[in-house]
């Protein structure tokens, strides 16, 4: 394949999960990632064996696979860069080969994380900037913030805080949303709605951590509206799971969304939550943000 094809192929992939993912909304079964087809003929997204994969004909990797859905699984530099690993310590391997093809000559690639058994949430494109043979490992940036990136120091400058906070937004959030919205089976924990697109996954308080696992028993997955609610303190979640509205909402008088949507949740239990213990709401944030709700000002003259 030559290489002006190599990279339409490579478009199209991109294209192709896109539409997919309802634009990166979802994460993408192992299986629906077998279903591409490029200029008629299929071609796999993923993998069947290892972690790096590239299709037959291709001249560097496509896809990268990183299992436990943390960017940060095989470290993050000094610059605040993540890294990913070698396959082994064999700098000839074919997989570590395609990798460092995929490097020369700056080819996109996609990142797969994943998310719960047999599902990725994807997140491209992204470069492999350079290699430290010495770590066996690659240098990964995301095309956001590709061109600054070479410039990164190991040092606390403006760049390095950027690209910590970008890597984050481009990266972690995507995760941390597809992992909470999986452990939610994505739904609403206040009203239930099971609508991926209309979904949010809130964080219960402020994540402050730069790196890291995304942390599911500090998220919620919430609709748009409750979302903006809790991060408004119109609602509250006691650390027993029951909600709880704002008095002077309460008692305030207006059309089937405050009626229902809010002041019927009042005094009720959440409606979803992760059936595993581990992933459910963690106690002692609910009690940090619980009090912040019961300290929040309420707005003058509502009282
Ligand atoms: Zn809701």
């Amino acid at each position: 394949m030559d290489s002006e094809r190599e990279a339409r192929l490579r478009r199209e992939a991109m294209a192709w999960i896109t539409v997919r993912t309802h634009d990166g909304s979802r994460p993408i079964s192992r299986e629906e990632l077998g279903d591409f087809t490029f200029d008629g003929a299929p071609y796999r997204l993923i993998s069947t064996q290892t972690g790096i994969w590239k299709p037959a004909g291709l001249a560097a990797a496509l896809t990268i696979v990183t299992k436990d859905g943390s960017p940060y699984a095989d470290g993050v530099g000094p610059d605040g860069l993540p890294r990913y690993n070698w396959r082994g310590q064999d700098p000839q391997h074919a997989d570590n080969r395609a990798l460092r093809a995929a490097m020369q000559m700056q080819s996109p690639l996609i990142w797969l994380f994943g998310v719960g058994r047999a599902f990725y949430q994807p997140v491209y494109p992204v470069y492999l900037l350079r290699e430290e043979p010495e770590e066996y490992r690659f240098v990964v940036v995301h095309e956001a913030f590709r061109e600054v990136a070479p410039y990164a120091s190991p040092v606390e400058t403006e760049l390095r805080r950027y690209l910590l906070r970008e890597t984050k937004q481009r990266l972690h959030q995507p995760l941390f949303r597809a992992t909470v919205l999986r452990a939610y089976e994505q739904r609403c924990a206040v009203c239930s709605l099971g609508h991926a697109q209309l979904l949010d996954a809130a964080h219960i308080v402020a994540d402050s951590a730069e790196d890291g696992q995304p942390v599911v028993s500090n998220g919620l997955s919430l609709c748009k509206i409750h979302h903006a609610a809790y991060d408004a303190h119109i609602l509250g979640i006691r650390p027993d799971l029951i909600v709880e509205i704002r008095t002077d909402i309460l008692a305030e008088v207006d059309g089937p969304m405050l009626r229902y949507g809010l002041q019927g949740r009042h005094d009720q239990p959440l409606m979803s939550l992760p059936r595993a213990h581990t992933e459910r709401p963690d106690k002692d944030r609910l009690t940090v943000a619980y009090a912040e709700f019961r300290a929040a000002p309420v707005p003058r003259g509502k009282r």
